[in-house]
């Protein structure tokens, strides 16, 4: 099959692929967008962040998201022992200009953004496998696995890489290094009937924290829930049981989760997932670029996963877009893109391992307090705010100073993160001020 020669042609649907293709499409790019799956599919990740939304702006889908998924007006994040919960809501985020995010059902929203850039003008061919690359000087060459089972090859300028943790470049180059402090597994399912407060807070990402292992609460619909649990992997691999075992145990051992439970019917398979958090050491070479989860993969703890995927993806594009306009400055654009995209992610990372390394993270957390505005600042970085505002950097370097200090000085109350028996503690609610 001869195609001719593409702009752009993008590995993965995925919402880093999708935005990328729209964006590439509306400014006039010959873009392919090659997909293993038929969509719809399943795909975990389903709490966003509101400093999407410009982004979901500029794709033109904000209305169509705002008829389809439920708002998310923040979060609570509940110590396990019982005894401390708080909440944080978007619109108290530093400067904040958002109140809200999305809850999405993956399946849904991945076809959506699909479907807007088929409308936009890319080309997007489903279960199309990319087996091969190859990297010549003017263009790249990819051969594919059709749906047919038949095999073809495709030529573009640039491969931009959203394969998504596949991370087809970063393994074929070589370039994908683990963090080993974040060697983390998590099990999930779909639950119906799964109990939840009315209103605002019926909107919020919970997460309970226990001592080796916190879950994740996501309200998907009016009745349809998100369940799930992350513990270290040596720890899935220690209890020696199935992932269906392993949730269903850990469920009910943590009554601040199986409380809600009690009527809970599970509705998909059990999914898991390993290979936790990883960073390729090079984001860009002379005719490729990777973004979303193919650049790297960040502990998900803070939802901050799609955000990093539309961000990347629709940075993916800009460059792109400029490096075919100017060629002549393509290394300063490639290096500026790589530069913005990692420090961003840093921002995650050190973030996630402040959360696991210990239960300072949570004690101060759960004490919010109104001094110099640090409660806000933090609830920016919850709300995607990574734009490395000087404002709100310092007051997080502020956050850490007080997580490291309190394994020192107990300047916030500790908490044992161990369940507490039925009925033993009603929790203090601390929300964070605004
Ligand atoms: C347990 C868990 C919980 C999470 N929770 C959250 C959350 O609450 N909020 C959040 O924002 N993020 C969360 N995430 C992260 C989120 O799932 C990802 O960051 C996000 O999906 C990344 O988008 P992407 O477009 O980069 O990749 P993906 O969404 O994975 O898309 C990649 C696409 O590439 C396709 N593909 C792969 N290989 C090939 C190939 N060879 N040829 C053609 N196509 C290919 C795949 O089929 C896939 O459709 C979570 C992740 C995990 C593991």
């Amino acid at each position: 099959m001869s195609d001719g020669l593409y702009d752009v042609a993008i590995i993965g649907g995925g919402p880093a692929g999708s935005t990328a293709a729209t964006l590439l499409a509306q400014a006039g790019r010959r873009v392919v967008v090659l997909e293993r799956e038929k969509f719809p599919r399943f795909h975990i990740g389903e709490s966003l962040l509101p400093f999407s939304t410009t982004t979901f702006d500029r794709l033109g889908v904000r209305a169509e998201m705002d008829r389809t998924f439920m708002p998310k007006y923040g979060g609570e994040i509940v110590a396990g022992c019982g005894t401390r919960e708080a909440k944080f809501y978007f619109k108290n985020g530093f400067r904040s200009e958002r109140d809200r995010a999305y809850q999405v059902t993956r399946s849904e929203f991945d076809q959506l953004l699909l479907n807007n850039s088929r409308a936009k003008g890319a080309e997007v061919r489903e279960e199309t496998t990319v087996q091969k690359i190859m990297l010549q000087e003017d263009r790249i060459r990819l051969e594919m696995a059709m749906p047919d089972g038949a095999e073809a090859t495709l030529e573009a300028r640039y491969l931009l890489d959203c394969s998504g943790r596949q991370t087809v470049v970063g393994n074929f180059l070589q370039l994908k290094k683990s963090y080993e402090h974040l060697q983390k597994f998590s099990i999930f399912a779909h639950f119906e009937n799964v109990d939840r407060p009315n209103g605002i807070d019926g909107t919020l990402i919970r997460m309970v924290r226990g001592l080796d292992r916190w879950f994740w609460m996501i309200p998907l619909t009016p009745t349809r829930m998100s369940v799930g649990v992350v513990m270290d992997t040596v720890s899935f691999r220690a209890l020696k049981l199935s992932p269906e075992a392993a949730l269903e145990k850990c469920v009910n051992e943590q009554p601040l989760v199986a409380e809600r439970m009690t009527k809970a019917e599970r509705v998909t398979p059990v999914y898991s997932a390993g290979d936790y958090s990883y960073r390729n050491v090079r984001l860009y070479g002379e005719r490729w670029l990777l973004a979303g989860d193919a650049a790297g993969f960040i502990d998900p703890v803070f939802s901050s996963g799609v955000y990093l995927a539309v961000m990347s993806g629709e940075k993916a594009a800009d460059t792109l877009d400029q490096v075919l306009r100017d060629p002549f400055h393509k290394r300063k654009l490639l290096r500026t893109y790589e530069r913005g995209i990692n420090s961003v992610m840093n921002l995650y990372v050190r973030f996630v391992s402040s959360w696991y390394s210990g239960k300072e993270f949570m004690e101060v957390f759960m004490n919010p307090t109104d001094i110099l505005q640090i409660a806000p600042a933090v609830n920016a970085l919850l709300a995607g705010n990574a734009g490395q505002s000087f404002a709100v950097r310092w007051r997080m370097w502020l956050f850490y100073f007080f997580v490291r200090a309190q394994r020192f000085i107990p300047f916030s109350p500790r908490l044992s993160l161990v369940p507490a028996k039925a009925d033993e503690v009603a929790p203090e609610i601390a929300p964070i001020p605004a």
